[in-house]
């Protein structure tokens, strides 16, 4: 469409996808990304350029807003452990409320005045009714969640103050790959359940751990509303548009509406492979509600967006595709182009 968007975290999981879809699109596409949890290979069109940089380089930044003319900032690059940020929420707030601060500065400086934010439903804590719409209470239970809850906070004021456009995209559990296997979940650590669960079943790690099998669901287990990250990146796309095109600030959540336990993910995994997976049940992990589950018609109001993955063994299929195509050293870069500042 001949705009420029700046993708922070664009080599990141859900980054990525997004990037590829921008790309598609034909935006003119700018990744920045210090690749401490990104991968240069997961920037898969060779006329993204990938600035390999810290958001919070005010230096690097300002170079790259002068030097282009930058109509929207994504902004995924965040970190997203819960466990770590309770150790460690230092690290937390000075990367994901620090960092973009500074960075907004010099959109401001540049006047650029639309900002997508990767938000989440841990901004909401445990859920005092459910299905979680964008109006319930947020109340998070640790520092990540707290991370995000305050950069929306603090947007929520530099809106109407500074004439800056925010969407806030709030995800429900991110999972699966791209359709053709190309680029998928690649975390180091890796702690989320369906990419454990698919390496339990293969062998290349022990068994998976189920979290909790008390509490109060069908099942014992907690359920999750599990979203395909092309279904996320597509949302992406739609909310830039709505920015674009001056329909003003939005906050959505993206997620199918129905919720998988994690006993279900097991069972699918091992219906999708055909392998049996390893199970051990052990204690409640701190801080896991036992229900998540989005109420997603904000999204189908506001961007006309529906998740088109409703069904989990189809986003188990794709992870299962990525999960054998990475092994079999497909997961290999076409093409790239590399400016670092
Ligand atoms: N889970 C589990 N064992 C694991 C990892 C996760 O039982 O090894 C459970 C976890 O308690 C939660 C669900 O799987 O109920 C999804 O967890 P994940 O870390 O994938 O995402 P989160 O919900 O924390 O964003």
């Amino acid at each position: 469409e001949g705009k420029t968007i700046l993708v922070t975290g664009g080599a990141g999981y859900i980054g990525s996808h997004t990037v590829r879809l921008l790309a598609e699109k034909k935006y003119k596409v700018i990744v920045v990304d210090n690749l401490v949890y990104g991968h240069e290979e997961a920037i898969l069109d060779k006329n993204v350029k990938l600035v390999k940089a810290n958001i919070a380089d005010g230096k690097a930044m300002t170079t790259l807003f002068s030097e282009n003319k930058i109509d929207a900032v994504l902004h995924f690059a965040a970190y997203a452990y819960v466990g770590e940020s309770v150790k460690d929420p230092a690290k937390y707030y000075l990367n994901n409320v620090a960092a973009p601060l500074s960075l907004i500065e010099i959109m401001r400086a540049y006047n650029c005045n639309n900002f997508i934010f990767s938000s989440t439903c841990a901004s909401y804590g445990n859920p005092v009714r459910l299905p979680i719409d964008e109006n319930h209470p947020q109340d998070p239970i640790n520092p990540y969640g707290q991370s995000k809850l305050m950069l929306e906070k603090i947007l929520k004021d530099y809106g109407p103050a500074y004439n800056l456009n925010y969407f806030f995209l709030r995800y429900f559990n991110a999972s699966g790959a791209s359709k053709d296997g190309l680029i998928g979940e690649d975390h180091d650590p890796e702690t989320h359940l369906i990419p454990l669960v698919i390496e339990a079943a293969k062998g290349t790690r022990g068994p998976v751990t189920v979290f909790g099998t008390d509490y109060d669901t069908p099942d014992g287990t907690c359920i999750r509303d599990y979203i395909h990250v092309e279904d996320l990146g597509r949302a992406h796309i739609l909310a830039l548009e709505h920015l674009l095109n001056g329909k003003g600030s939005a906050i959505c959540n993206l997620g199918t509406g129905k919720g998988c336990s994690v006993k279900e993910v097991i069972e699918t995994v091992e219906k999708v492979t055909g392998l049996k997976v390893p199970v051990k049940f052990g204690p409640r992990r701190e801080g896991d509600p036992a229900l998540l589950v989005s109420d997603p018609s904000a999204a189908k109001n506001i961007l006309g967006w529906v998740a088109e993955y409703q069904d989990l063994s189809a986003i188990i299929e794709t992870a299962w595709k990525w999960h054998n195509g990475k092994k079999s050293g497909k997961y290999t870069p076409k093409s790239k182009s590399i400016n670092a500042i």
